[in-house]
């Protein structure tokens, strides 16, 4: 496994710049998400926030398999910057990629639980509509184009507090992997 020499720590402050941006970008800093409320400087609707919607994960992570969601800004914008690689990419600022268990998430999966997930979703199959495609790739991109953010993948854990579900594969995996996986 070799890993391109590191720059990380000269890229840092650069990451939490790209992360503040995107996150004023997503959530204004004067615009309450939840209700809607527009405060007239942002300690104003920080404030709001606080008293009327505490504990709230009203801050969710705009990378779509990873769903993580966040009570606070600051909250949110350390997840991105740790979490996550954000660059400029033709001017504007994207997340390229996800220092989670993306990848090796699924073999994570103890056999029990990858096996209840692999006779839930099969990864040919829209979990929607019910179309059937020829490789994985094209089941990902009729779900983008046909179920765009949908919540369509439901975790099939009995009891699991989380009911409304994911909108790609990848997010419920991670959940899996993260709340299901035994210990
Ligand atoms: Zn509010
Ligand atoms: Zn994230
Ligand atoms: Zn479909
Ligand atoms: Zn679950």
């Amino acid at each position: 496994m070799k890993v391109k020499a590191a720059k990380k720590t000269k890229d840092h402050s650069k990451t939490s710049d790209y992360a503040a941006a995107l996150l004023n970008d997503h959530y204004p800093p004067t615009y309450c998400c939840v209700c809607g409320y527009q405060g007239s400087t942002r300690f104003d609707t920080d404030d709001h926030f606080r008293k009327l919607h505490k504990g709230n994960r009203a801050f969710k992570c705009m990378h779509e398999p990873c769903s993580q969601a966040f009570t606070s800004r600051p909250g949110l914008q350390y997840h991105l910057t740790m979490a996550h690689t954000i660059e400029k990419q033709n001017g504007k600022i994207v997340i390229t990629s996800w220092k989670g268990k993306a990848n090796s998430v699924e073999k994570e999966l103890d056999e029990n639980l990858a096996q209840q997930l692999a006779s839930h979703y099969d990864l040919l199959t829209c979990p929607k509509c019910y179309s059937k495609f020829s490789n994985k790739t094209k089941t990902k991109d009729h779900i983008v184009a046909s179920h765009n953010k949908e919540k369509i993948f439901k975790c099939f854990v009995d009891n699991c507090s989380h009911d409304e579900g994911f909108a790609s594969f990848l997010g419920l995996v991670y959940h899996l992997a993260k709340y299901h996986a035994a210990s």
